[in-house]
């Protein structure tokens, strides 16, 4: 659906995006992270053709977006939504008409636009808001007003730049799900620009970390933040965990699926070994939850424990004093 490949962008002296390339499939939602200041936006006013590009390819349904005249451009931008972090809704109209606005400058007939605009607002749970203006509206019902207006020209991709940012976080897990419903019955492909990690975790298959300019991790989202990639660390920080200076500790990794097999006290049992817990932690993500559990063991029993985790295709990692988020060994 979107295929980025070798994409370059400076603004004048400034490289902005450098050798960028990436799948975006049809229908998946796909996160994009970063610093601020990274170039996330600026890749997302390239997909959409607000922003061109130096070189290399921005292939959207097949298409270059650099090879459009202004008119064609026009009518791409008809199939891509974009909602971002400010709202940008027009006061002076109320959400009706807000709604209404893409689909009047294309002309599309009184009846239909009717339809349309209370089609959406139900979609979106906002029919009882029809006629408030948007200064009398809380940011996430603003948010799920941008919305429906982004998509009433029945876009087949939906950009959000920042668009949970300033929600608070259960008005933010509500606006996600509405994306992960609009994801799911309409089939649009959604790409999310956000700092907020729970958000990505909880809607997103694939995600790109950016660092400077550049694609730093790809992958699925599960992967990048189980095995703690070293970009989604320097993103995120280190996990302050004090790991016992005695022992051997190992990160076991709850996946789905072993989420529901008694594994470890099991090993516990088998082995007749003990061992300290010393954190661990579960994390939402799209539909399923995964994590971790930190085990301090003895160091006579690591082998045999580790080699047990390995018969039963239990991912571990071998926890480093020093650094406390890198993974010295996994095996999977
Ligand atoms: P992000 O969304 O990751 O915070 P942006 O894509 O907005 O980053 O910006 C990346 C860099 O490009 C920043 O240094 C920003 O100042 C610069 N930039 C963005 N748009 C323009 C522009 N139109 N002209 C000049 N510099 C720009
Ligand atoms: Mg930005």
């Amino acid at each position: 659906m979107i295929q980025v490949t070798n994409l370059y962008k400076s603004f004048g002296e400034l490289k902005v995006l450098e050798d960028i390339s990436l799948h975006i499939k049809k229908g998946e939602i796909y996160g994009l992270i970063g610093r601020s200041g990274v170039g996330k936006s600026t890749l997302l006013r390239c997909i959409n053709g607000l922003e061109s590009y130096d070189a290399g390819s921005m292939l959207v349904d097949g298409r270059e977006v650099k090879a459009m005249n202004q008119k064609e451009l026009l009518a791409f931008r008809k199939n891509i939504g974009f909602i971002f972090q400010q709202f940008s809704l027009l006061n002076r109209m109320d959400v009706y008409n807000n709604v209404a606005f893409p689909m009047r400058s294309w002309k599309y007939d009184k009846k239909t636009i009717d339809r349309k605009v209370k089609e959406l607002l139900e979609l979106v749970g906002l029919s009882d808001k029809i006629h408030a203006r948007p200064s009398e509206l809380s940011g996430g019902q603003k948010q799920r007003v941008a919305i429906a207006r982004a998509l009433s020209l029945d876009p087949a991709i939906l950009l959000c730049d920042e668009a949970t940012s300033s929600l608070d976080p259960k008005t933010a897990y509500s606006f996600t799900d509405l994306l992960d419903k609009i994801n799911k019955e309409m089939g649009i492909t959604i790409v999310v620009v956000t700092h907020q990690m729970a958000i990505l975790r909880r809607i997103c298959q694939n995600i790109t970390i950016l660092q400077e300019g550049k694609v730093a991790v790809t992958g699925s989202v599960e992967d990048i933040f189980l095995k703690q990639h070293p970009a989604l660390v320097e993103l995120i920080g280190q996990q302050n965990i004090d790991l016992s200076q005695d022992g051997i500790t190992i990160k076991v990794v709850i996946s789905k699926e072993n989420s529901q097999t008694p594994v470890l006290t099991q090993m516990v049992r088998d082995l007749n070994i003990d061992f300290v817990i010393s954190g661990g932690a579960m994390e939402k993500f799209r539909d399923h939850t995964m994590g971790s559990i930190l085990i301090n063991l003895r160091e006579q029993d690591l082998v045999k424990a580790t080699q047990y985790l390995d018969a039963k295709h239990i991912p571990w990692y071998r926890m480093s004093p020093q650094e406390p988020q890198t993974a010295e060994v996994s095996v999977c």
